[in-house]
């Protein structure tokens, strides 16, 4: 479904992403770690094209993505939530919902709250699969509230359900169950495996290894932008270089 050729990203001296290569088979989980400033955020803008690779290629279903911009790669089935949460504070749930459907549209989320009272005329769809999408993530009873009211859980929620408007086939998660506490862990951890039996890959970046580890098919590991492992959550609990770069040794 997703391939990651040789993908190198420069940022002046910086290199976040040193010739990283892995595929990703539909219908999976797959966990991103690695320490801090490993370079897990830079692959996921490049995979939803905020930016392309410095150098190496990325593939969705064959469609090469270096190019595209962030509203052509929603519209070929890749969403992804922030690792800093984006959401319209002034704006109720719903309304926040049914703008990640206009980011298919023209200049995206921003030009869509400009233009909001006439997307409002327009789009009675937009709100019943808005609400939809609520429900699935079990919202649907805030769905008046204004966004700014919300605790963090619920805009974690809020996030993930705006991911889903757009009908993703591939779902990039960056920490989105950073500063969650437990109940709402384990929720978010049966939620992200009901999107996956729902149809929808996941791709899940995620410092509780808790949750990567019982979750995943597959986790790659970052260390200082290389990938250092791959494998199953059994092989790398195991992988001394994994055990390495956690531990600073
Ligand atoms: P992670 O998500 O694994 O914590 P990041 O991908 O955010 O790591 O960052 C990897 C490295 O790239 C860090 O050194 C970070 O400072 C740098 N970096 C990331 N994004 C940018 C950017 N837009 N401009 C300059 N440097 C960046
Ligand atoms: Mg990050």
């Amino acid at each position: 479904m997703l391939r990651v050729e040789h993908v190198t990203k420069s940022f002046g001296g910086v290199v976040a992403n040193k010739d990283i290569s892995f595929t990703f088979e539909e219908g999976q989980i797959v966990g991103l770690i690695g320490p801090n400033g490993a370079g897990k955020s830079t692959l996921f803008n490049m995979i939803s094209a905020i930016f392309p690779p410095t150098e190496g290629n990325i593939f969705f279903k064959d469609h090469q993505l270096n190019d595209l911009s962030t509203h052509e790669i929603v519209r070929l089935g890749i969403s992804r939530t922030f690792q800093n949460l984006q959401v319209f504070k002034n704006m109720t749930v719903v309304e926040n919902v049914m703008l990640g459907q206009h980011i298919h549209s023209k200049t995206g989320l921003l030009s869509a709250a400009f233009r909001w009272p006439s997307v409002r005329r327009e789009d009675e769809r937009a709100y019943e699969k808005a609400m939809g999408c609520l429900a699935f993530v079990g919202l649907d009873h805030l769905y008046k509230v204004k966004a700014g009211n919300l605790a963090l859980g619920n805009l974690r929620l809020l996030e993930l359900a705006r991911a889903l408007a757009t009908e993703p086939q591939l779902l990039l998660l960056d920490e989105i169950a950073a500063g969650l506490n437990q109940k709402e862990t384990r929720d978010m951890r049966e939620l992200i495996k009901k999107i996956r039996d729902s149809g929808v890959s996941v791709f899940v970046v995620e410092h509780d290894m808790d949750l990567v580890m019982t979750i995943c098919d597959k986790v790659i590991v970052l260390d200082q932008g290389e990938k250092i492992a791959e494998g199953t959550p059994k092989e790398i609990q195991n992988h001394p270089r994994v055990i390495e770069a956690y531990l600073g040794a």
